[in-house]
């Protein structure tokens, strides 16, 4: 966790990680598409096979109250195309939303599919100490082709321009 004042500097934009450009993204994540307000980006942790995050593109934004209704419109349906696309490309018993922004304050939606057999199942994925998450970390190679099942399925549910 960030001390407060180094939070305070993210939360106002300064050095946000999160705006574009982001150069270092791909330390962490895979990109899988642009979207209509966003870029859905795998975690490269699959632990949770289909993992994925929606990161807000327009501008720098900590929370939904700081759109504007049609700005979260845009945004919401790109959660909703990923979600989507998450479910039918990989099937989950389930799938987590989440919006925590805790370390980074830069508006993004987790997309965790859940399934029965998962290190979690019946709880949040996350634990109180980050060395206890599961971890499964994904090559370049499993990242490229979860990212393609992603995009396949986003072209389906999202349709032609
Ligand atoms: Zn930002």
């Amino acid at each position: 966790m960030a001390n407060l004042s180094s939070w305070n500097e993210l939360r106002s934009g300064y050095g946000c990680p999160l705006c574009l450009p982001r150069p270092e993204i791909d330390l962490r994540a895979f990109f899988v598409c642009k979207l209509q307000a966003s870029t859905l980006y795998l975690d490269r942790n699959q632990a949770y096979r289909g993992a994925c995050i929606a990161i807000y593109d327009v501008r720098h934004a900590t929370r939904p109250s700081e759109l504007d209704p049609a700005e979260w419109r845009a945004f919401s349906d790109d959660v909703r195309v990923a979600e989507s696309a998450v479910t039918r490309a990989f099937s989950p018993d389930h799938v987590n939303i989440e919006i925590l922004g805790n370390t980074v304050p830069h508006l993004h939606v987790g997309i965790m599919p859940r399934y029965r057999s998962d290190p979690r199942w019946g709880h949040p994925i996350w634990t109180t100490s980050r060395d206890e998450l599961a971890r499964v970390p994904a090559t370049d190679q499993q990242c490229a082709e979860i990212a393609r099942l992603l995009q396949d399925a986003v072209a389906v549910i999202a349709g032609p321009d």
